[in-house]
């Protein structure tokens, strides 16, 4: 049985009691919210906190403003976001990752922070302690090397949060709160290429809400493939967003892939490309080209790189037409099961 060590808990009912307890306790200490990645981490001695910080009792982090934009508090639960009707009328992208992680279990304790600052995957980290030990661990946890890449100077583990590919297809933005100040990025400025260091979160900070700009004349949608259709981290996934003209044209396109890197892949190449343009059948087969050249996938997860590679290819087919308005749900169900 893996046991959990032993940490100190504190559970802060406001922000700024929060952000107190981490400034003052440092580099030891990590923030808590649903755990359900968090605690498997400590249990397999992946991430060692002395301290955790709890969030769940800070009553700002589960609210959701309607204004101007929508602000959704960073401790949402993942079927908050999927009870929203907003949510999935106008950010329809966010709403079918969001429904797509995990188990509803995993979803009633998961938040929508615990899943932008989700810890990287790499099928040789995500073992127990003993199982790390006997390769000697790697660079990501107490090794020297990178078992992926021997030659690699850093750590390839892999992005497999959901909802962020789809929250800055979105254009979402972050709040960040720490004891000294707050400050609002682009979510995709959140995020670095480096399976360790995967997080620009300056010491201290909390995510405290997600942004996102209206979504008038904004389409969105998302696609992930995984081991096993009923729950599985993505092994790749492409967000794709656009605004269209009244005549169907795209005004502005963003696509982003997910598990492909150590971070959310923009397709900068793909957005230009389709800016301006129509979804016929072939803009739509040129730009799904594209998103494959963009990707560069290695072997730190589930399925061969080249395969995930041609894969992807295939599944931003399928976004881009759902995207056009074509109905996908056989193609949604083909994927669960696979078939290719
Ligand atoms: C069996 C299983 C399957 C899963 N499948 C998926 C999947 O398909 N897709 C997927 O995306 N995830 C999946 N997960 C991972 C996880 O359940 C979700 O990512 C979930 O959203 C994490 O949220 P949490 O609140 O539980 O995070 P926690 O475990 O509490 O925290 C995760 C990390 O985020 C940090 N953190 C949490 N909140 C904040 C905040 N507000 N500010 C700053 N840092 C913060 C923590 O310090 C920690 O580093 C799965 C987990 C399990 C156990
Ligand atoms: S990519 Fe390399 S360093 Fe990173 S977790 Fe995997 S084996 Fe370890």
């Amino acid at each position: 049985m893996m046991r959990l060590p032993r940490f100190q808990y504190y559970t802060p009912r406001d922000m700024t009691e929060a952000t107190q307890i981490l400034a003052d306790e440092g580099s030891d200490a990590m923030v808590i919210a649903g755990g359900t990645d968090l605690i498997p981490n400590m249990k397999r001695k992946q991430q060692t906190p002395k301290t955790l910080v709890a969030l769940r009792h800070i009553e700002s982090l589960g609210q959701i403003k309607n204004g101007s934009d929508l602000s959704l508090g960073a401790g949402l639960t993942l079927s908050d976001l999927v009870q929203n009707d907003k949510v999935k009328a106008e950010y329809t992208g966010l709403w079918q990752a969001a429904i797509q992680v995990a188990t509803p279990h995993l979803r009633n304790m998961g938040t929508l922070g615990g899943n932008i600052c989700l810890d990287t995957r790499c099928s040789y980290y995500d073992q127990n302690a003993e199982w790390r030990k006997a390769i000697d661990y790697c660079m990501k946890k107490d090794g020297e090397i990178c078992w992926v890449s021997t030659g690699s100077k850093r750590c390839l583990a892999t992005s497999s949060t959901d909802t962020a590919p789809a929250l800055i297809s979105l254009g979402a933005k972050v709040r960040l709160s720490s004891a000294k100040d707050e400050r609002e990025v682009l979510l995709l400025d959140l995020y670095q290429d480096d399976g360790m260091d995967y997080l620009l979160r300056r010491p201290g900070e909390i995510v405290a809400e997600v942004i996102l700009p209206q979504a008038a004349h904004w389409r969105s949608t998302y696609w992930k493939l995984r081991r096993r259709g009923s729950f599985d981290f993505p092994v790749l996934s492409v967000a794709a967003a656009a605004a269209l003209t009244p005549d169907g044209s795209i005004e502005q396109a963003r696509i982003v892939l997910g598990a492909v890197s150590s971070q959310p892949l923009v397709c900068e190449k793909v957005d230009e490309f389709l800016a301006g343009k129509k979804l016929t059948d072939e803009v739509i087969e040129e730009a799904s080209l594209l998103c494959g050249k963009a990707a560069r996938p290695v072997k730190n997860t589930d399925f061969a790189p080249a395969w995930r590679k041609r894969a992807i290819v295939r599944i931003a087919t399928y976004a881009l037409r759902e995207l056009r308005g074509d109905n996908m749900s056989e193609q949604r169900r083909s994927i669960a099961r696979h078939v290719f």
